[in-house]
């Protein structure tokens, strides 16, 4: 049985509104975040994208330190096989109000804040910082095996499973001109 899923209204949002969080702060859990990866062509969840945040509020300035796990499916770009890998990453992120809006107010940064952003207007969409530390994750050239061989750009051939047919397409094969040069 094949259970269609509608991708559209599938896809995973978390709004904070940042008028919402509570002084003693705010602990959220996603065991689930369908569509978080979508719109990707090299880059699928192969199971749950599980997320945790807590958000903290002091004054103009918002902290949320997180984590996200995900199981993947990714393309390798030498010889375009899926394969399997996942991301389990912890991120921190400091936000704050864009600084055009109140110059009189000084906000201090400690050296472990990595990420600051500007938080715009009154919400901070998580499933946003969710997709990105998934997609720092990826390696810039995702591929299957440290070695993998790739596919011969002349016959197509998948270089891991099967021999180059190159040579097979003309009788005498690629060098054979060289025979026929006579050197005197
Ligand atoms: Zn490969
Ligand atoms: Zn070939």
């Amino acid at each position: 049985m094949v259970i269609a899923m509608e991708q559209d209204s599938q896809n995973f949002k978390a709004k904070v509104l940042i008028n919402d969080i509570p002084p003693e702060g705010l602990s959220l859990y996603y065991e689930d975040m369908p569509g978080l990866l979508d719109g990707l062509d090299d880059c699928w969840a192969s199971g749950p994208i599980k997320g945790e945040v807590f958000i903290f509020r002091s004054g103009k300035k918002i902290e949320i330190t997180g984590k996200v796990e995900a199981a993947l499916e990714l393309l390798c770009h030498r010889c375009l096989a899926h394969y399997d890998s996942s991301v389990s990453v912890k991120f921190h992120y400091t936000f704050l109000e864009p600084p055009s809006w109140k110059k009189d107010e000084e906000i201090k940064l400690s050296p472990e804040d990595i990420e600051i952003s500007y938080y715009n207007g009154e919400e901070i969409e998580l499933s946003d910082i969710f997709r990105e530390q998934i997609l720092l994750q990826l390696p810039m050239r995702q591929l299957c095996k440290e070695d993998c061989k790739g596919i011969c750009p002349g016959c197509g051939a998948d270089l891991n499973t099967e021999p180059c047919r190159c040579k097979d397409t003309s009788e005498e094969g690629p060098f054979a001109i060289l025979k026929k040069i006579k050197i005197s």
